[in-house]
């Protein structure tokens, strides 16, 4: 088993008016098996836990740790994130021109692992993840998400997840902007990297509708930097009732 550990963690972005403190003491522990939802109004700095997690260099990091099994995650850079794997999908390049689908993933495959992966596994792995997640066998000769739609790179996303195997998984909104077909896939992906039990999921989401095909395990809700309030999957249900007003309403953040 393997543990993500972000302990009190405090993070700011600079910007024209000054820094601006974003994370205000933000700590979770996720353990490889676990799924965890991220929920949170926009704004809440979801996303910028997850840029922090995969080094971003824009976010400062002002105090606290992420671990991963007690390696300090903060010294590394984003490449050793990768290779200790963490899996971010928005830390892949949107378009990669002239380099073919195909190319990238061994590429990247064979720097994450150190090794190039075997030829023959390799290319039944590719396609049978490929054909899991309905993706055309032409996108494999097609240039890394030129032109690909929003979905599609939503599967390639997923895709990269299945090969690459990452030990942690962050899930910017992946559910955004899919219709219901391809979430329906997309979550499926996912569930079969899960079912493996060897990923740790943090799935990040404003909307409820994802953790209908992704059950998560642990629900954090995030509120102006800070975790507001954590539970179980009844969580999710009873903000998709209610959405986040109570938290919001003024005064009710402690409450
Ligand atoms: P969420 O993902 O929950 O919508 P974000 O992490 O994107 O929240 O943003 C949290 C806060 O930080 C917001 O107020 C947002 O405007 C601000 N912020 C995040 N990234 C930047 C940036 N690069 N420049 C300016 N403000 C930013
Ligand atoms: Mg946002
Ligand atoms: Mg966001």
């Amino acid at each position: 088993m393997s543990t993500l550990e972000i302990k009190d963690l405090h993070v700011s972005i600079e910007t024209d008016q000054g820094t601006k403190p974003i994370l205000k003491g933000v700590s979770l522990t996720i353990n490889t098996g676990e799924t965890h939802a991220i929920m949170g109004p926009n704004g809440s700095g979801k996303s910028t836990l997850a840029s922090t997690i995969a080094g971003h260099p824009r976010y400062t990091v002002d105090s606290g740790s992420i671990t991963l099994d007690g390696e300090n995650v903060l010294d590394m850079s984003v490449d050793e994130r990768a290779r200790a794997g963490l899996f971010l999908a928005m830390q892949y390049p949107v378009e990669v021109p002239g380099v073919t689908m195909t190319n990238f993933l061994r590429t990247a495959k064979t720097a994450l692992d150190g090794e190039a992966p075997s030829i023959r596994h390799w290319t039944k792995d590719v396609k049978e993840a490929m054909s899991q997640l309905r993706i055309d066998a032409d996108f494999a000769q097609r240039n890394v998400n030129e032109g690909f739609s929003g979905g599609e790179k939503k599967r390639v996303e997923i895709l990269q997840l299945e090969l690459f195997k990452p030990k942690f998984a962050i899930l910017d909104e992946t559910d955004s902007g899919l219709d219901v077909d391809a979430l329906k896939v997309v979550s499926e992906g996912v569930n079969r990297e899960h079912s493996k039990g060897e990923m740790g999921t943090m799935l990040i989401t404003h909307y409820t509708r994802i953790l209908r095909y992704i059950k998560p395990d642990f629900v954090h809700v995030f509120i102006d930097g800070r975790i507001a309030e954590e539970g179980g999957p009844e969580l999710a249900d009873r903000l998709e009732e209610e959405g986040y007003d109570r938290f919001l309403l003024p005064g009710a953040a402690s409450a």
